[in-house]
């Protein structure tokens, strides 16, 4: 039997969520303000979303006995994190409801898929090629041309899993460097600005997007939010347009964040997407009347969806590795919104908080 169904799961209730990390951490707080409960699997010991749930299952995601056992005691499953094997999702979808559904996490679990996915919807991408041999990544190179991207189609994050090929460039040495078979080739988009929509999807349909805003990366890692993208209205709108068009062609259930590069000539072409809360949506937790974490409960339970409205401008800064150290000056300054995860250990390259920083609206830095 699907148990995907058309519960509604009031406040009381325990949601499963499927990863341990901060975007759970966040959820599990949002959830508990509207009185549920939350059960946290992760294959993780002490991880960030388990300091603040009330359960937490420590197994991997392929344990099939830990997840039944785990489907048992929650009332609905969530993930913070997508990258769950097929079969799992599988089991846990016939016990309890799953949401989003699997056709939602298969879609955003793999690069060629997300972009197959966003192209039969008339959505551009950056010029693209799957090349599972240094043989087709020489030919790949050779039609796409560098610039180049080479990146894993699977489980790449944070930059992670990605080598550029300047002119000039030794494929074999990328390929070698890469070390996986199941790649693409991405051409350079010669991008104006980077920015993400975050949508959030009801049960019966209704959506409701926060705000454009610009992103900027650092070794390709988020570093900066700037929310509103200081882009016109007709961007903002068919960008907007762009993320709920494919909430709705997946039949998601929750949030869909999707990154987007927009073109000098205004072109969007689509980066990837994520059917879950965003790192590049944490600002709404202090610049919105829903932070998105509440906006995930509520579609995952079934509620109605809240307000999005952004009712200040908001930089957020990611705190990577050594930089949350400074919590102290950081703290001392009664602008900041400090979030903490709770990780022990601040190593090179980890997310380990962020800062938000509020502006009256209309008056934020536009950079
Ligand atoms: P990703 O993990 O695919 O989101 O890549 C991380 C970051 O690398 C992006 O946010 C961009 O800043 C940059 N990047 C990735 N792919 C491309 C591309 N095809 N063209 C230009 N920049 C890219």
């Amino acid at each position: 039997m699907n148990m995907n169904n058309q519960a509604i799961i009031p406040p009381g209730s325990t949601i499963g969520i499927i990863g341990g990390g901060q975007l759970g951490r966040m959820t599990a707080v949002a959830a508990a303000e509207l009185g549920y409960k939350t059960h946290i699997f992760t294959p993780e010991q002490n991880s960030p979303a388990s300091q603040v749930a009330e359960q937490t299952t420590v197994a991997p995601y392929d344990d099939a006995s830990a997840l039944k056992k785990f489907a048992d005691n929650v009332d609905v499953i969530t993930f913070e994190f997508e990258n769950v094997p097929a079969a799992s999702v599988k089991l846990l979808t016939e016990i309890k409801p799953v949401r989003p559904g699997w056709q939602c996490l298969e879609i955003a679990q793999d690069r060629i898929r997300e972009k197959t996915f966003a192209e039969s919807l008339g959505i551009k991408t950056a010029p693209w090629a799957e090349v599972s041999s240094i043989d087709e990544l020489t030919a790949a190179v050779k039609n796409i041309g560098t610039p180049a991207i080479l990146k894993t189609t699977r489980l790449g994050y944070d930059g992670k899993g990605q080598v550029r090929i300047n002119p000039g460039d030794d494929a074999g040495q990328a390929w070698a460097e890469l070390g996986s078979d199941a790649a693409i080739l991405e051409g350079f988009v010669d991008f104006q600005l980077e920015v993400s929509v975050i949508s959030a999807r009801a049960i019966d349909g209704k959506m409701e997007s926060f705000d454009v805003v610009q992103n900027h990366h650092i070794n390709g890692i988020l570093d900066t939010t700037i929310a509103p993208a200081d882009i016109s209205d007709e961007l903002r709108t068919r960008a907007i347009e762009t993320a709920e068009k494919m909430a709705t062609a997946m039949g998601l259930v929750g949030l869909l964040a999707v990154e987007m590069f927009i073109r000098p000539d205004g072109d969007i072409l689509i980066n990837e997407m994520a059917p879950r809360p965003h790192n590049s949506g944490h600002w709404t937790q202090d610049g919105c009347t829903t932070s998105q974490f509440e906006q995930f409960v509520r579609a995952v339970c079934g509620l109605s969806l809240g307000s999005p409205e952004r009712h200040s401008d908001a930089v957020m800064k990611n705190l990577i590795g050594k930089d949350a150290d400074d919590w102290e000056k950081i703290i001392s300054d009664g602008e900041n919104k400090l979030h903490l995860y709770g990780k022990a250990e601040a190593r090179p390259g980890r997310k380990m908080g962020h800062i938000n920083r509020l502006y009256k609206k209309g008056s934020g830095p536009k950079v």
